[in-house]
C-alpha cells in the first residue's frame, strides 16, 4: 500500500479518506502483533518526536511517549508547558518554530480549537492534533474507529449511541464525522441534554454521508437498539459557570441495570476519564466495557502506527 501519511499533518479526520483507515488499520495490526510479541523494535532510531502539551492530558501524552519509544525514537515530552519559555511570554509561533528544528514530528494539545492547525503553518515538521479545546481529537476517533470495527468486522449496519457532553466533547465530533465516511450504514443516536447538543456543523459533516440520525436526549430509550454505546464526560474546563456545570455533570449515569435490555455484544466505550459516574463502577469489569482494556490497548497500537507512517519511508 502507498503510505499516504509520510509528513502530512494530522490535525482533523476531515482529510482522512478510506484508503486512509484502511492503511493506519492494516500498520496498526502489524503493531499489535509488534508489540504483544517483542514489545516494539528500532525501526524510529535517529527520529525525535516533541509532545507539546498545553492543557492536560494522561493517556494520550503517555501513549505517545509509549509509541514513539516503542518504536526506538526520541521523546521531547513537554506535559503542561510549565517551566518552558511559555511562562516568560514567548508566543506558540515562537515554540512552534523552535520544536520543529529539534524534532522531526510535533504532537500539540492545546486548550484552543485550531491551534494545531495553525502550528502547520510554522512547522517545519508534521503536526498531530492530541486535542484542541471543543475541537477535534482525531488519533482518538481513529482508535476508537478501529476499536469498533474490530468487534464488528461484518456488520454493513451498525446503531452508534454517543451519549453526553456532545457539545464540547471533541472526541465526540471526530467520531461522528470518521464513523460516517466509513463506508458502512450508522444509524447515529446523539444524546444529550439540551444544552449539550451536537454541534451544527458535525451534524451537517455526518449528513453529508447520508447516514441516519436520532437526536434526543432519552438514553434508556436507546440502549436496547444500540451497537455502541459511547459515554462522555461533562467536559468541567469549557463552562463559564460551574453552577452550571454541577448541575448538569450526574445527567446521565449508565449502570449494570440499565443495560438489563441491552444487545449481548454491546460495546460500552468512554474516552476517559469517568469524572463524574457517567459510568458507573460496576460496569468496569463487565465484558460489554471495553474502555480499560480493548478501546485503551489499540490507542497505543494506533499511534505507533500514525508515528510509523508519518514518519518513515
Ligand atoms: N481524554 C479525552 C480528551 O482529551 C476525553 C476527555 O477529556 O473527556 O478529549
Amino acid at each position: 500500500m502507498n503510505n499516504t501519511l509520510l509528513g502530512k499533518d494530522l490535525v482533523s479526520v476531515d482529510n482522512l479518506t478510506q484508503s486512509d483507515l484502511k492503511l493506519i488499520f492494516a500498520k496498526t495490526i502489524e503493531m499489535q502483533e509488534l508489540a504483544q510479541t517483542k514489545g516494539g523494535d528500532r525501526r524510529l532510531a535517529g527520529k525525535i518526536m516533541a509532545a507539546l502539551f498545553f492543557e492536560p492530558s494522561t493517556r494520550t501524552f503517555s501513549s505517545f511517549i509509549t509509541a514513539m519509544q516503542r518504536l526506538g525514537g526520541g521523546i521531547i515530552p513537554l506535559n503542561g508547558m510549565t517551566n518552558t519559555s511559555i511562562e516568560k511570554g514567548e508566543s506558540f509561533e515562537h515554540t512552534v518554530r523552535v520544536f520543529s528544528v529539534y524534532a522531526d514530528c510535533l504532537i500539540i494539545r492545546h486548550p484552543l480549537k485550531g491551534l494545531p492547525l495553525q502550528a502547520c503553518q510554522y512547522s517545519k515538521v508534521p503536526v498531530v492534533n492530541a486535542g484542541d479545546g471543543t475541537g477535534e481529537h482525531p488519533t482518538q476517533a481513529i482508535f476508537d474507529t478501529f476499536t469498533i470495527f474490530q468487534r464488528f468486522p461484518t456488520q454493513k449496519e451498525l446503531v452508534i449511541s454517543l451519549v453526553g457532553d456532545l457539545k464540547n466533547g471533541r472526541t465526540v465530533h471526530s467520531l461522528a464525522k470518521l464513523l460516517a465516511k466509513t463506508g458502512i450504514l450508522i444509524h447515529f443516536n446523539f444524546i444529550s441534554p439540551k444544552i449539550l447538543e451536537m454541534p451544527e456543523d458535525i451534524v451537517r459533516s455526518v449528513s453529508l454521508y447520508n447516514q441516519h440520525i436520532s437526536v434526543t436526549d432519552n438514553l434508556a430509550k436507546k440502549i436496547a437498539e444500540s451497537d455502541v454505546i459511547y459515554m462522555t464526560r461533562v467536559q468541567k474546563e469549557r463552562f463559564k459557570n460551574l453552577i452550571e456545570y454541577n448541575l448538569i455533570k450526574n445527567y446521565y449515569q449508565l449502570s449494570k441495570k440499565m443495560l438489563a435490555k441491552s444487545k449481548k455484544d454491546v460495546l460500552i466505550m468512554h474516552p476517559l476519564p469517568i469524572a463524574a459516574g457517567e459510568i458507573s463502577a460496576d460496569l468496569d469489569n463487565d465484558p460489554r466495557s471495553i474502555y480499560l482494556t480493548d478501546q485503551l490497548q489499540n490507542g497505543l497500537y494506533v499511534r505507533m502506527a500514525l508515528l510509523d507512517l508519518i514518519l518513515r519511508k
